[in-house]
């Protein structure tokens, strides 16, 4: 597991972006580099119930946060945080996910 979740921000216009982009969706730039951000503020939660062609599944709670330089962006919930709550984020197998912040 790893701390914190990797942003792609554009070094022309500095634009943070989620997942890795072919362009800027802001000044059409296509060079990126790789930013950290370790914590974001939950805007809404999904539950996804159901999922086609998977037996035993189990319900997954889904966010989308937005970061402290406006970024939003969707990780998998791990916890039972709600919409307004600062979650620590972190990637799990190459996929974001966020929890509640330990300290
Ligand atoms: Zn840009």
């Amino acid at each position: 597991m790893n701390s914190g979740v990797t942003l792609w921000r554009c070094t022309i216009c500095r634009a943070g972006i989620f997942p890795e982009p072919l362009l800027c969706p802001r000044c059409h730039g296509d060079k990126f580099h790789a930013d950290r951000v370790q914590e974001a503020v939950i805007e809404e939660i999904s539950v996804i119930r159901h999922m086609l062609g998977q037996e035993n599944w189990q319900p997954r709670r889904i966010a989308s946060v937005r970061t402290a330089d406006g970024q939003l962006m969707t990780v998998g919930l791990r916890d039972e945080s709600g919409v307004g709550a600062a979650i620590d984020l972190f990637e799990e197998g190459g996929a974001p996910f966020g929890r509640a912040k330990t300290s």
